[in-house]
């Protein structure tokens, strides 16, 4: 067996990394690595999935945490072992990171077993995200059996108690001196037998269907949010109430903005000419164009914040602000007039030394000195 990587490396994150850093770098790597989300090559990212999930449940258990802590992979690989690598769906893998708001699944309420909880992952443009959106979505989903209105048996008769548990769902075996209390094997928990089923989902209560829905997406959401349809996701099992469906948000990347929290930030490329003697430009923002103030002898880099010009929240708080960082672009294609000009114009700003270009004469100091030293 190959030597296993680093739990906190696989994580990018320090050893004392917090619970709360550790879930939010899972997150985000679980994305990355998503087979769903890496069509061209879906087998190297599972497998770096994989690792990264078993990296996660084991920091983010406190034992199972000062265990590897103390005594590296050693000290968790006994708890591990047990686990078939391969045999988990990336369901269950996601019921982990999503574990509480996903948990209510496994739940069973009087023998029925509630509907899965499903993720529709929505693509959406900032302009989108930030105004707010409607969107119609189209999602495979087990619905409720509309012959048989989810109870699986056939229409006219109805489903009858089980004979094997006669009626309770439980039946108790016995094994060696003890007498083990299971779920029913012939109904499966539920207490009642179909003798005729449904014909149209043989039994089952549930149909497979494309839904389609209308979501309704509240400005301001962000990357990776999530918005809760209640009800909608896959029906419960012969009349099981059904699960939830989670829409996730997936910005996708703009062209012009990019976006931390509620700022938004952008590059604005200015003329050397305009950052020398000041302008008064124009910058783009999600609500359109507005002017800008270049002050004379601006340097590049500079950023420049427009305040309320960002993002509002979706869970509130203040507006926030756009922020625009200039570039110097250097002109290019020039004449041999504009070269002559320029050349010129070098010569007399090199003549002012330093009163013209205090950095760059900072700096050559710097780098003077530095050598200074190394050669003693
Ligand atoms: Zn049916
Ligand atoms: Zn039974």
């Amino acid at each position: 067996m190959a030597a296993k990587e680093d739990y906190y490396k696989l994580l990018g994150v320090e050893r004392n990394a917090s619970d709360e850093e550790l879930k939010k770098k899972y997150r985000s790597l679980a994305m990355k690595f998503h087979p769903d989300r890496n069509a061209d090559n879906p087998e190297a990212a599972e497998v770096k999935f994989k690792q990264i999930k078993e990296a996660y449940e084991v920091l983010s258990d406190p034992k199972k945490r000062a265990a590897y802590d103390q005594f590296g992979h050693a000290g968790v690989d006994a708890s591990m072992g047990g686990r078939p690598g391969g045999a988990e769906g990336f369901s269950d893998i996601f019921g982990d990171v999503f574990g509480d708001i996903f948990g209510g699944a496994r739940q069973q309420r009087g023998g029925v077993q509630r509907g899965a909880d499903l993720r529709y992952n929505l693509e959406v443009t900032l302009e989108e995200a930030v105004a707010g959106t409607e969107q119609k979505i189209r999602i495979p989903v087990l619905v409720t059996c509309g012959e048989c209105a989810g109870s699986g048996a056939k229409k006219g008769s109805s489903p009858v108690i089980c004979t094997t548990c006669h009626g309770h769902g439980q039946v108790r075996m016995q094994q060696g001196f003890f007498s083990v209390q299971q779920t029913c094997p012939t109904c499966r928990g539920t207490g009642k037998q179909i003798k005729d089923p449904c014909g149209k989902c043989y039994g089952q209560g549930r149909v497979q269907e494309t839904k389609t829905l209308s979501a309704k997406i509240p400005a301001g959401v962000d990357n990776g949010d999530r918005i809760r349809l209640h009800g909608e996701g896959e029906a419960g099992e012969r009349g099981g109430p059904s699960g939830d469906l989670y829409i996730e948000i997936h910005v996708k990347p703009h062209e012009i903005f990019n976006r931390d929290g509620a700022n938004l930030s952008c590059e604005v490329p200015i003329s050397f000419i305009t950052a020398c003697m000041g302008d008064e430009i124009h910058v783009p923002t999600l609500n359109g164009k507005v002017s800008l103030k270049i002050p004379a002898e601006t340097q590049t880099g500079k950023v420049f914040r427009l305040r309320g010009k960002g993002v509002k929240p979706v869970r509130g708080g203040p507006v926030g602000d756009l922020l625009c960082k200039v570039v110097i672009e250097t002109p290019v294609n020039l004449t041999k007039e504009q070269k002559k000009l320029i050349t010129e114009l070098g010569e007399s700003l090199s003549g002012g030394g330093k009163h013209h270009s205090p950095q760059e004469h900072t700096w050559v100091d710097g780098v003077k000195n530095f050598f200074d030293k190394l050669t003693g």
